[in-house]
Parts: structure tokens; sequence; C-alpha cells
């Protein structure tokens, strides 16, 4: 697959695109990045992914190297040069090339961000077959920094859970600290008990999901009961459903813990309505 990408400034090929060695993202991961999901070719939550960015580039004083229109436009143009139908706009910032490698930051007059984006195709990205089964998860210690709610591009750690997880015969793990939950490797994790959804409440441990953002206001239309507070993993192997979010799996159903079978062992009724309204509703307001 030759795909289209913008490195600073530019579209070319993929093959064709080049990072210096001296950029700090390659080389201390002082870099962030959102992941924009595209639906029938528009952009799913455009304005949430964004309105991180900018926080996340404020929290680590890094600037924003283009405007917000100009992101749209790019994240628009890809779609189309791609011919993207479903699938996703990866974007990273990183603090830029200062032309050699030094612990402080460089004086950002003289080092501007450099600014990557890719596409990546997934027909039938909102058909996902393992919606339909549920994930079932292992949990792993949360060895994470304590500032995860900024989305930098450290994800060794949450690579190696992925990996875990794989090795366990399992579809992802779940970060624990002290007993609780924090998140997923990769989203939000949530339990139901009886019609009440509880998620962790936002703080610096855990991600300040865009799509758990969505999903909790739209929970809470459909006159559903939300509580933002910690739950342990005995709780969450303990409820009657469980799920996570995530701007590429939307609302995906868990339905096993640490090897604990969820109620009947697939997913359930309030995890998949909410799936169906939260893709209902953001591919309504897609951009
Ligand atoms: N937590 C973590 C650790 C994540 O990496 C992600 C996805 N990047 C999320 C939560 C979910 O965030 P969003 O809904 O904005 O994709």
């Amino acid at each position: 697959m030759s795909r289209i990408v913008y490195v600073n400034g530019d579209y070319v090929p993929e093959a064709e695109a080049k990072i210096s060695v001296f950029d700090r993202g390659f080389l201390m991961a002082d870099a962030v990045y959102e992941v924009t999901s595209v639906l029938g070719g528009k952009l799913i939550d455009f304005a949430g992914h964004v309105a991180r960015l900018h926080r996340s580039l404020g929290e680590l004083e890094m600037a924003q190297p283009v405007t917000d229109e100009a992101l749209l436009a790019i994240h628009r143009e890809l779609v189309a040069r791609n011919g993207i139908t479903d699938g996703l706009i990866y974007l990273q910032v990183t603090r830029g090339n200062p032309g050699d490698r030094d612990f402080l930051f460089p004086d950002p007059a003289a080092t501007p961000s450099g600014i990557v984006l890719f596409p990546q195709s997934k027909p039938g990205l909102a058909n996902a077959p393992a919606a339909k089964t549920g994930w079932r998860v292992i949990s792993v210690p949360d060895v994470r920094w304590g500032r995860r709610d900024i989305k930098t591009t450290q994800l060794l750690y949450p690579s190696m859970g992925k990996m875990m997880a794989k090795k366990a015969g399992c579809d992802d793990a779940w970060f624990t600290e002290e007993g609780f939950v924090t998140e997923g490797t990769s989203n939000n994790a949530y339990i139901v008990k009886g019609r009440r959804i509880i998620t962790r409440a936002l703080s610096n441990d855990i991600l300040h999901g865009i799509t758990r953002a969505a999903v909790l206001r739209f929970a809470k239309e459909a006159q559903m009961e939300v509580e933002e507070r910690s739950f342990t993993l005995a709780e969450a192997q303990a409820a009657d459903e469980a799920f996570v979010t995530s701007a590429s799996a939307f609302v995906m159903p868990v339905v096993e813990i640490d090897g604990a079978v969820l109620g009947s062992g697939k997913p359930g009724p309030v995890s998949v309505r909410l799936r169906e309204i939260y893709l209902e509703e953001s591919i309504k307001a897609s951009v």
C-alpha cells in the first residue's frame, strides 16, 4: 500500500517521507499525537481531538505548528488523496529537530515543532466482528508515568501490555494501580452494574478520552446513570458488563477479565446500546 502522507508542510508518497534522526519525537518521545476516525469519508469527533491536542501541547509548552483550520484541511486532504472511506488519520506533533541531541528543550524560535500526519485505511471499521463477541482482557500493573492525561508518544508500556495480552490469548490489557483499574492500554475502561455505568474520574492518572466524553454525554441524554469513580479489579470481575472506549474501537464490549466471565459471556445490553448510540450520533455530527 503506498500512501500519501503529510510531513512538515508537504504531501509526499510514504516512501519519500523523511524525518531527521535528531527529531526529538524520535530520540525522546518528545511528541504528542491524536488519532481521528474516518467513517464514510468524514471525520469523527474532530473538534474534540483538536481541543485535546491544544491541551497536550500546552502542558508540554510545545507550539502548534499550523492553525486549527489548516489541521482540518490537512485531515480532509489526506482522506481525499488516499481515497479513505473508513479508517484513521494519525497526527503527531514533535518538538522538532534542534540539530543535535540535548535534554534541554530547544528555543522554539529557533526550532519549530514538527508535524506528521498519515492515514490508515480500515474498511468496515465500525463493523468490527469483535464488537459482536466482546474482548477478553487481562490485568497488568500500571507502571506508566504520572502524566497519562497528556497524549504523548511514549507508548512502549502500552505496547508491552498488548503483547502480554496477546501471549495470554486475550485481546487487551487493563492497567491497575493500588487495586484500582486506571484504563486500558489504549482505551478508557468502564463497568456496568444494573443500568449504572461506572468509570474512573478524570485526573492525571488517565487519558481524557474524546470518545469517553461523547459516550458519557450520550448516556446521560439517554437517561442512563453515570458514576465517575474508581473501581477495583474485583468489582469489575463481578460486574454485569464491561466495555472500553476509544476513537478507533468506539464502544467495545468486554466479556472476560482475568478469566472471570461477565454476565452471560456475551456483550451486555448497555454496552451494545451505547455502541449503537455513539456510532449513530457521532456519524451524524461528523465533518
Ligand atoms: N486511554 C489511553 C491510554 C489511550 O491511548 C486512548 C486512545 N488513544 C484512550 C484512553 C481513548 O481516548 P480516545 O477516546 O480519545 O481515543
